[in-house]
């Protein structure tokens, strides 16, 4: 895209109708009356608002829905970039997807007000592309020889070096034959790329297509490898490819704060630090990174996938690492999956995305199938590293000792790791130290009051606490229910209990527990990763946290403590889910000269998960998992909507979920399940109902739901979300 169209001139003058997009979950934009200074679409005003004033962006020619004396008039243009064309048309599909208000998600494309605020942003003048205009005066021909040799200049400056009036250079904007853009730090030429390491053979083939798509507008390119294969270093030569044709990058990682690693790898790759974006970050830099992006100055973004929102005027590739990774999906708010969106950001801004994983989706495999995604493949771990080795331990057979959690074949490899001098991992998928807690006494369960959540014990803070939504309980010594003194048994494991054993077990050891709230930050996560890497700690206990994209060299032991966990409830995906993580775990260990081994507890060692697991048959899973699901009709081969009715009074959600019930969509095509209660029946305080929608692939489901509900309004405080593509299934 012409970086001119980041500040059109001209558009909508005085006394016209304009639509303004408010950034709230309102049904749509509003009318407004343009002041003094004309407008264009995608400039950022504010406008009054009942008694309040809002910024929000002019998103088209006005309606007449709303009588002339009613309407109100834009008090101001803002000093900020404009909201790119490409941003708005994605606003408009997200929203008309996800059934959400486009106000919701225009909110998300400006999440930071600062930034719109008088910008420190300065707008420099560059010849335009096609310049017509024939017979310049001689004050005009000036001004443009001046550009032609020179570095983009501010108005006032150009005028002074041409020698002429500013009002010739304004003239010349006008005329279209000088364009304003904002200033970026870089000079336009393209930035310092130093070469990246020689490729293996596979890897150069892979980076080629990568780079050959980076100059061929919209495709999608599915970067298949196994840990450890060299993805990122292939990726980073499409970045480079980018970044020298002078276009925009994004980099969406699933967990972003903890992406220490990635990120200085990436500076020493590119030689230069690349933008971030994640919720965690301060306002300030939040409001510099968004301005950047703007004005074209941030050439790389490595972010959350709310970074999918930034108002980018030229993203030339988007690169999805970690694509299977269910953190891409956000369930609050407007529910959207950031894979899935990029691809639309991609094609509406004519840009490639690369979706790179070990464990790709089904979704994506669908869709390399079907034709839509090319697949590129590299078979091998880079320098000949091998696979780690995985085996199941029966938990039936060789139990742990009473009362823990480690078995003897366990503790066996992990004495023998230890005493070679080398890492070893256990990973276990539970915060805290143990999910229930209970009354030996009377059998009384401790749980949430606002959940449907048992508390989990978090013995290193003294406190039971809720997941769920953070009700926070001190250790009581008293059962609520029986008045019984001291006598609670915490039941099953999380991660502070098996590094309590391990303790005992190795108490030469150093042990490290890696966990989100054990944590404190960023760069908390960030330090300990490089304590595992400096071998400074022997053995590191975590959640799925430690699964993501960390290289330790000598970590050759990953103990996966409970490897029937995710496999258990009704989740459509939690085979594709557990298969997934914990091949992302496996992959830790064995990264470079030692060979690494795995070891799965289970009580089910012959599920069809944990042996694909360990017979390295990912395809052959893949392929039985897509077969049923496309006999059920289920994604990817069929669609799948959830909605969720919530209130804080259960009989009134529940009247208004027969009503729904009863104009519920029916057809041969469409099948609407429920309403039951959602698996967190009550949440935040809040009673849950769900109804599932499944339909044909070729359903338009969204105009169903859309008339289906919209003939069924919730009224406040009662309230209807629609979740398209649902993978959570609370
Ligand atoms: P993946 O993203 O597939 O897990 P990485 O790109 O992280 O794989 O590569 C694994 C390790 O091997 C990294 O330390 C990386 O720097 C190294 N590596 C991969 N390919 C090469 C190469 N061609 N030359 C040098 N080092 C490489
Ligand atoms: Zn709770």
């Amino acid at each position: 895209m012409d970086p001119a169209e980041i500040k059109p001139s001209g558009g909508f003058s005085q006394g016209v109708r304009v639509q303004v997009l408010l950034p709230l979950p309102l049904a749509g934009p509003l009318d407004y009356r343009v002041g003094a200074e004309p407008l264009a679409v995608g400039d950022v005003v504010s406008v009054p608002l009942g008694r309040r004033h809002l910024e929000g962006v002019v998103w088209g020619a006005g309606t007449s829905v709303l009588p002339d004396h009613k309407l109100k008039t834009v008090a101001a243009r803002l000093d900020c970039p404009a909201v790119p064309a490409v941003s708005r048309a994605f606003v408009d599909w997200v929203a008309d997807y996800t059934l959400a208000a486009p106000g919701a998600v225009l909110r998300m494309v400006m999440p930071v007000p600062a930034a719109l605020a008088p910008a420190p942003v300065t707008y420099v003048c560059r010849p335009a592309a096609v310049a017509d205009h024939p017979r310049p005066t001689p004050a005009r021909r000036r001004v443009l020889d001046r550009l032609a040799d020179g570095p983009p200049l501010t108005v006032a400056d150009l005028a002074r070096e041409a020698g002429v009036t500013p009002a010739v250079v304004k003239g010349l904007i006008a005329a279209g034959a000088v364009v304003l853009e904002a200033r970026r730090p870089a000079p336009d030429a393209a930035p310092y790329l130093p070469a990246g390491p020689a490729l293996s053979p596979a890897q150069a083939e892979a980076a080629g297509a990568l780079t050959d798509a980076t100059r061929g507008g919209f495709s999608v390119s599915l970067l298949d490898g196994v840990t450890g294969s060299g993805k990122t270093e292939v990726y980073f030569e499409a970045i480079a490819s980018a970044l020298a044709q002078g276009r925009q990058v994004l980099v969406l990682l699933p967990e972003i704060a903890l992406s220490a690693q990635f990120l200085s790898r990436f500076a020493r790759r590119f030689a230069m630090e690349p933008a971030v974006w994640h919720s965690d970050l301060g306002e300030a830099r939040r409001r510099d990174t968004w301005r950047a992006v703007a004005a074209g100055a941030a050439r790389v973004v490595v972010g959350a996938r709310s970074a999918l929102f930034l108002p980018f005027p030229d993203l030339g590739l988007i690169v999805i690492d970690e694509e299977h990774d269910g953190a891409f999906k956000q369930e609050d708010g407007v529910a959207y999956h950031a894979r899935d969106m990029a691809v639309v950001r991609g094609k509406l801004g004519k840009a490639a995305v690369i979706l790179a994983s070990a464990t790709p989706s089904l979704e994506t495999l669908a869709n390399v199938q079907a034709g839509r995604y090319r697949k590129l493949h590299l078979p091998d771990r880079h320098a000949g590293a091998v696979l780690p080795d995985i085996q199941s331990i029966d938990l039936r057979k060789t139990p742990p000792p009473r009362g823990q959690f480690l078995a003897p074949p366990l503790r066996q490899a992990l004495a023998e790791t230890l005493k070679a001098g080398e890492q070893a991992m256990l990973f276990l998928n539970r915060r805290g130290y143990a999910p229930l807690t209970l009354c030996r006494t009377c059998g009384h369960r401790l749980r949430c009051p606002h959940c449907t959540a048992w508390l989990v014990d978090h013995r290193g803070r003294n406190h039971l606490a809720c997941h769920h939504c953070g009700f926070v309980l001190p250790r009581p010594r008293q059962c609520p229910e029986c008045g019984a003194e001291d006598d609670f048994a915490a039941c099953g494991p999380g991660v502070e209990r098996i590094a309590e054993e391990a303790g005992a077990l190795f108490p030469e050891a150093r042990l490290a527990v890696m966990a989100s709230d054990t944590m404190t930050g960023p760069a908390a996560a960030s330090a300990l990763v490089d304590k595992v890497a400096a071998h400074e700690i022997d053995l590191l206990i975590g959640t799925q946290i430690v699964a993501k994209g960390h290289h330790f060299p000598l970590l050759t032991l990953v103990g996966v403590v409970d490897a029937d966990l995710g496999l258990e409830g009704g989740d459509l995906r939690a085979g594709e889910r557990t298969l997934q993580l914990l091949s992302q775990v496996a992959g830790r260990a064995g990264r470079a000269e030692r060979p690494g081994r795995v070891l799965l507890q289970s009580f089910d060692p012959d599920h069809p998960v944990l042996a694909a697991l360990a017979a390295g048959d990912r395809d052959g899973f893949v392929a039985r998992e897509a077969d049923s699901r496309r006999a059920a009709g289920m994604p990817p081969y069929g669609r799948l909507a959830a909605v969720i009715v919530s209130g804080p009074d259960a009989d009134s959600v529940d009247a208004l979920c027969r009503h729904l019930a009863r104009s519920a969509p029916s057809g041969p095509d469409i099948e609407v399940l429920g309403p039951v209660p959602a698996p967190l029946a009550l949440l935040r305080g809040r009673h849950r109902r769900r109804f599932l929608i499944r339909s044909a692939r070729a359903t338009p489901l969204q105009t169903r739901l859309r008339a289906w509900l919209g003939a069924n309004p919730a009224r406040a405080p009662i309230r209807i979300q629609v979740d398209i593509d649902p993978y959570g299934f609370l």
